[in-house]
């Protein structure tokens, strides 16, 4: 017997015979699980897409001083009350005197209005006429327009997107409190597994799921600490295992979760660490499994790179989501289905569609694991045991 043979623990009849958990359970085990990671201060330029854990207040008024909105002439707009009126330019405002600003210079003393260039002749000798009439306050922004001393300007738990990060730029928020990005760490098993610049063949497949995993990790706001690829070997998982969880707050797997003779997932994590769960009544991704090692949450997917891809939208993304403090659920819109999905009878079916017009379109019912389906994908249609039929009503998950 092997050295590795020595370590496997058979899965009895007794737990393949255990229902598996339903796909809801699953959902809110997971969602149970994490918390967002501890708030640390960031400089706003690296704070786009991150969650604000402490609200973010104005120290001024902004604009802090009355301000012209157009190029063109400070009045008084008594001067032009009744209509148009010739007016001289001068260095100061004063009855009968205009005096030339630009958009954003402070409003001169003596002006309550401004007359934008295309409503005035241009200066000759002097002096100009400028149309009328003019009410006052006439493109004048007022000091405090936009936000006053002590407005809140963005709330704790927002995600900062470009016109938050802008908003605490403008009230001198150069540094933010907020959840970091979760670190994920990546672990592609697979005897077969062969580096995506290696050529391929009889029994080599390259590893499109280290590089596939690392992307959805980065589009759902994580950063990537670390990416590793270990035969089906229980000791080179193990130690790869704990190198991933000493620098991530989170380690996907993928490959290797089932019951085949070189499937080691489930063994090792129970003896390097803990299961919580494993086999979710969903398609794909019933080996799907979740645990701990070192003190970091583990997620154990399926080797399918189709199969990753749908797994990751119901799990490590809803993982990531947590951690990064935003809601676990994904965004949502409503559509009708151009075609029935079969479904599955006893699982939840997880599959891609297309928006298209008013309604989705399912990708290829057949060979929805099949990795380039998902290509080009707008969202997914969570299926209940059963199916659906055409034109059902369905919420498309993002
Ligand atoms: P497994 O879940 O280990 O039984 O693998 C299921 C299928 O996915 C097999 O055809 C594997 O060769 C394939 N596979 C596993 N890992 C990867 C990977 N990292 N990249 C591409 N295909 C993989
Ligand atoms: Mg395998």
């Amino acid at each position: 017997m092997s050295a590795a043979a020595e370590h496997r623990r058979v899965v009895t009849r007794h737990e393949l015979d255990e229902p598996l958990l339903a796909y809801d359970e699953a959902v809110q085990r997971i969602v149970a699980s994490f918390e967002p990671l501890p708030a640390t201060e960031v400089a706003l330029s690296d704070a786009l897409g991150l969650v604000l854990a402490r609200d973010v207040v104005a120290h001024d008024e902004i604009p802090a001083f009355d301000n012209s909105a157009m190029d063109g002439w400070a009045v008084r707009s008594s001067d032009l009350a009744a209509g148009s009126a010739e007016l001289a330019v001068a260095d100061e405002v004063a009855p009968g005197a205009a005096v030339k600003v630009m958009t954003g210079q402070p409003i001169p003393d003596g002006a309550d209005a401004v007359v934008p260039w295309e409503r005035a002749s241009s200066p000759e000798d002097g002096r100009f006429v400028a149309e009328g009439p003019v009410e006052p306050g006439r493109f004048v922004r007022r000091a405090g327009e936009d936000l006053h001393t002590g407005d809140l300007v963005l709330r704790a738990g927002a995600v900062l997107d470009a016109v938050a990060v802008g908003l605490a730029a403008a009230v001198g928020a150069a540094r933010l409190l907020v959840h970091p990005r979760p670190r994920l760490g990546v672990l592609s098993t697979g005897d077969e597994l062969v580096d995506v610049a290696e050529p391929i063949g009889r029994g080599r497949v390259r590893d499109a799921n280290g590089p596939l995993l690392s992307a959805i990790a980065m589009a759902a706001g994580a950063t990537v600490a670390a990416t590793e690829r270990v035969p089906d070997d229980p000791e080179q998982i193990a130690a790869a295992l704990h190198r991933l969880a000493a620098v991530s707050d989170l380690v996907v797997t993928s490959g290797g979760a089932s019951v085949g003779e070189k499937d080691w997932l489930r063994t090792v994590l129970e003896r390097e660490g803990e299961l919580s769960f494993w086999r979710i009544a969903m398609r794909p991704g019933k080996p799907v499994a979740s645990g701990r090692v070192d003190d970091t949450a583990v997620i154990v997917l399926p080797g399918n790179p189709g199969s990753v891809v749908a797994c990751s939208h119901v799990v490590v993304a809803r993982a990531i989501r947590c951690l990064a403090g935003r809601p676990a659920e994904p965004t949502t819109f409503p559509s009708t289905l151009a075609h029935a999905i079969d479904g599955d009878p006893a699982r939840t079916v997880v599959h891609p569609v297309r928006r298209d017009d008013d309604h989705v379109v399912p990708a290829d019912v057949r060979s929805s694991q099949v990795l380039s389906n998902a290509l080009g994908a707008h969202g997914w249609v969570i299926v209940p045991p059963g199916g659906l039929p055409a034109g059902s009503a369905v919420e498309v998950e993002l």
